[in-house]
């Protein structure tokens, strides 16, 4: 199970548009998310979407924590992400480095509103609505383009904003605010 692959840029499966969740009790659900979360801890990611992994399913995990790469990152619980839906969004955006599982070996800056209002539901049924600030609002805004069948990439304004993996790590990492997404402590795949 651990060899499953993650779609890359240039697969079409990831740019296809995921569909809600119509049962969320199906065994194909919870296959879904078992392999999610598997993979998500297996590439020490911050968060990872159903599409990335080919399915058409409106779920993604968010699993921010602080590692020695992203000392920032805020802890929370893995959290399952069903039917995601962004309510609100703050006119204030803030420009920050994203990287992506899918696209290994690129970062760029992308500007995103600083807090979004936003409802889903949990794996257990429960219905959540939350406001996420900063890290984890871009964090979320991330995975949720991801279900639409859109990448960071696509919301870079100026190619000025991309670098290498590799650069951005010289520039970059060993700075206290440090805001990627989806990163490694290994930095190969992002
Ligand atoms: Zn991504």
């Amino acid at each position: 199970m651990s060899e499953l692959e993650l779609l890359q840029l240039g697969q079409p499966l990831l740019r296809r548009k995921a569909k809600p969740v119509s049962d969320i009790h199906s065994d194909r659900c919870r296959q879904i998310i078992e392999l999610l979360t598997e993979q998500v801890i297996q590439r020490q990611g911050m968060g990872i979407a159903a599409t990335q992994l080919g399915f058409d399913q409106q779920i993604f995990i968010m699993c921010s924590h602080p590692n020695d790469r992203y000392p920032d990152a805020p802890e929370m619980p893995i959290t399952t992400v069903i039917n995601p839906q962004i309510l609100s969004s703050s006119e204030h955006q803030i420009s920050d480095w994203e990287g992506c599982l899918s696209i290994p070996g690129l970062r760029a800056k992308v500007s995103r509103p600083q807090s979004i209002e936003v409802a889903y539901t949990l794996q257990d049924g429960t219905k959540v609505q939350t406001r996420y600030d900063g890290f984890l609002a871009r964090l979320f805004q991330h995975e949720y383009d991801h279900l639409q069948g859109l990448l960071f990439i696509d919301r870079v304004s100026s190619t000025d904003d991309m670098m290498t993996e590799k650069v951005w790590q010289q520039q970059y990492a060993s700075r206290s605010r440090n805001t990627a997404i989806e990163g490694t402590q290994h930095g190969a795949a992002l």
